[in-house]
């Protein structure tokens, strides 16, 4: 396992190599992050790891500081999987460079998550540019945890690579709730009604199967969920998973939710 520090190294590691699989992370690693690695792991010559917590992908100052960070133990993690690089750039390595043109998102894409964390994706679109630019991946893996930031990376950045995007599936606990390094922040009480809550929108999606006013049933159980577990839902909503358009559907849909339990923000999709 070699760890690069800089763009010096790193262009070092991979001069020379190919079929590079390429897992970009924010470290505090779990599960979720160890199936994409191993999935790399499977069909790639080398595997890269990025830990690189993006303070441009944050529209909260305090939501950036208080980010779950344990490089130790996450390079402990990589080193038992036997990752071949783990990228661990400082901030001034990957913006040493301006941005020719500004990242704009289109219009109908400033829904979900763009509506609510303002800049947030044209951040997650400009690390992942100059990422993908330097390590030249054949392959990128990433979560359906984070459906939206899927769907936008290929629309904005891979089709202009010579990169496939693996869309992997999203691990979740016994409990059913989708790991996720925010859940570091929850307390054991928080967990347990984060996990009530995505059991019942898993229940809710197959009670879906044969109805008709999908978006009416959705209005109603957003409602329900507020009172029931007494979260701030930001949104719930069922959209085609091809284009995300509002869908009143359960073919090739999903149900899209984000909301606040004591502060800490929650996404996830079913
Ligand atoms: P993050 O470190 O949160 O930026 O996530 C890095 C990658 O891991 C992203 O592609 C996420 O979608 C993916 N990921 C995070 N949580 C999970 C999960 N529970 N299951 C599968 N992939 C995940």
């Amino acid at each position: 396992m070699k760890i690069l520090l800089n763009n010096i190294d790193l262009n070092e590691a991979l001069y020379a190599t190919s079929n590079i699989g390429f897992v970009p992370t924010m470290g505090g690693l779990h599960s979720g992050h160890i199936s994409l690695i191993k999935r790399s792991l499977r069909e790639c010559n080398k595997t890269l790891v990025s830990i690189f917590v993006n303070p441009k992908q944050f529209n909260n100052k305090k939501d950036y500081k208080k980010y779950p960070r344990n490089t130790k133990k996450d390079l402990l993690i990589l080193k038992k999987l036997k990752v071949n690089f783990i990228y661990l750039p400082k901030e001034e390595e990957i913006y040493r460079y301006r941005n020719k043109k500004k990242i704009k998102l289109f219009n109908k894409d400033k829904i979900l998550c763009a509506k609510y964390r303002k800049g947030h994706f044209e951040g997650v679109i400009d690390v992942m540019e100059r990422l993908t630019k330097m390590i030249k991946p054949n392959k990128i893996f990433m979560g359906e945890k984070d459906f939206q930031q899927l769907y936008l990376i290929k629309k904005y950045v891979t089709k202009n690579y010579n990169t496939k995007i693996i869309q992997c599936k999203t691990v979740r606990n016994k409990k059913n709730l989708a790991l996720s390094s925010r859940n570091l922040l929850l307390k054991k009480s928080e967990l347990n009604i984060a996990s009530k809550l995505t059991t019942n929108l898993i229940l809710f999606k197959k009670s879906l199967f044969n109805s008709k006013n999908i978006n009416q049933l959705i209005a109603l159980k957003k409602k329900e969920l507020n009172k029931l577990f007494n979260v701030k839902i930001e949104y719930l909503e069922n959209r085609n998973k091809y284009n995300l358009k509002i869908s009143n559907k359960v073919k090739n849909s999903k149900i899209f939710i984000a909301y606040y339990l004591n502060n800490i923000r929650l996404i996830d999709n079913f």
